[in-house]
């Protein structure tokens, strides 16, 4: 399934890692991309439609000092913090 795939109620684990797609019209699971900007957890397929060419270049332009992409797996956060 993709965004606009779904069209049912928000499931109890939507937005949660390792659950549910946050955007309302996928809700795939798992949703294993933290989203740093909506402090969300994102699908596979959703992460790559937000964060695009255009996502890309508006994070950096909003957030030049992240020091980290806008989303991110648990593993890259971990990786991150251990620095
Ligand atoms: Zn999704």
């Amino acid at each position: 399934m993709a965004h606009g795939d779904y069209d049912g109620p928000d499931r109890p684990d939507k937005g949660k890692e390792g659950g549910s797609c946050n955007r309302t019209l996928c809700q795939c699971a798992p949703a294993r991309w933290y989203n740093h900007g909506s402090y969300a957890w994102y699908c596979d397929d959703c992460r790559d439609q937000i964060y695009d060419a255009v996502g890309r270049l508006h994070w950096e332009r909003d957030f030049p000092n992240a020091g980290h992409p806008m989303f991110e797996t648990r593993e890259m956060m971990n990786a991150r913090g251990r620095r």
